[in-house]
């Protein structure tokens, strides 16, 4: 079969025949119909120092995919051959303390799919059973191709109280955007959020933002203190820059909650933590997805309270066309990119 692979340890992928991938026991074989592009995929594109360090080429890409289950291996008594499931990209030990104490987000044995193993940007991928959740038929199939990427926000957004909150959240990359919706479809008060780009900038106000601050063009700490004079509930910080985490430091009112979703690429140096300790914010760094708490909130969401995050899919394409759907997402102009399988 066709399959989008790393091949080799440069920058670049590409398509290349590989075998059929084969069933284990506790697996399941997924006949893939979307994958959507996450920020992981550019990263292993551009193969930078992370995906070098990381990965062992050559390695079928793609971590968010959905399609219906073709095979069932031996001891899998949870899926039938004709279920719709949508991937989980960690893959975990069963048997981990972590795992079995609720936090297989942050096994310490995870291995990622696409990454550490063969993932899904091909016809068909092999995944162990509980790694393909079931999707109810209601959820729009290039939504089910992402769920992976919106159990972060959904993670991040239900981390802490919502409804009747105003929620602060820098960055409107997809994960900031499907937070907007998120906090939107859960009552929240009112959503301030922050981005540079008109592109983005347009995407939020589709997907509901109240008040979207642009720090390229106004002094976002002063605007807000004006709109929110005592500080905002919450900010969930998914830009990953320190400016962002100073706004959530400065404009999180005392005894607020503070995400922290976006990675830094640097360790942080002048963080005023004393403040932070002053005002006794609660800061939480989140990671991937709780197992399966998020993914059970993510089915209520979509399948019963109406969250619709389609604007969010902004490209789709025949999976041939990936280089394009990298280059298009390395200039900033998309939301998610769903490739067809
Ligand atoms: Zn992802």
């Amino acid at each position: 079969m066709k399959a989008i692979a790393k091949s080799r340890p440069e920058p670049g992928v590409e398509i290349i025949d590989v075998p059929e991938p084969v069933l284990r026991p506790g697996t399941v074989k997924v006949r893939v119909a979307h994958g959507s592009v996450c920020g992981t995929d550019l990263h292993i594109y551009n193969w930078d120092a992370w995906s070098a360090g990381r990965m062992h080429p050559p390695t079928v890409i793609g971590h968010e995919f959905c399609g219906t289950v073709v095979e069932v291996g031996e001891g899998v008594t949870t899926h039938k051959v004709g279920d719709f499931v949508s991937s989980e990209s960690h893959i975990v030990d069963p048997n981990d303390p972590d795992y079995l104490r609720g936090d297989g987000h942050i096994a310490q044995s995870t291995r990622l799919l696409g990454v550490d193993v063969d993932g899904g940007f091909a016809p068909y991928a092999v995944i162990p059973a509980m790694n393909a959740r079931h999707t109810p038929s209601v959820v729009p199939k290039s939504v089910a191709s992402m769920q992976d990427a919106l159990g972060n926000a959904v993670h991040t957004v239900m981390d802490g109280p919502v409804e009747g909150q105003t929620i602060l959240i820098t960055g409107m990359g997809p994960i900031g955007l499907f937070s907007v919706a998120i906090c939107k479809c859960l009552g929240a008060k009112k959503v301030y959020a922050t981005e540079v780009s008109p592109y983005r900038i347009k995407l939020a106000e589709q997907l509901g933002a109240d008040v979207i601050l642009n720090p390229a063009k106004e002094d976002v700490a002063t605007e807000l203190r004006k709109l929110e004079p005592r500080g905002v509930d919450g900010t969930l910080e998914m830009a990953g820059k320190k400016a962002s985490l100073d706004l959530a430091i400065e404009n999180t009112r005392p005894g607020g909650r503070v995400g922290l979703l976006g990675l830094y690429p640097d360790v942080l140096d002048g963080v005023d933590f004393n403040r932070l300790i002053f005002k006794g914010l609660k800061v939480h760094g989140i990671i991937g997805r709780k197992m399966w708490e998020t993914w059970d909130q993510m089915t209520w969401l979509l399948a019963e309270k109406g969250l619709d995050v389609t604007p969010v899919v902004t490209h789709e394409m025949p999976y041939t066309d990936v280089i394009e759907a990298m280059e298009t997402l390395k200039r900033g102009e998309a939301g998610k990119i769903v490739l067809d399988f």
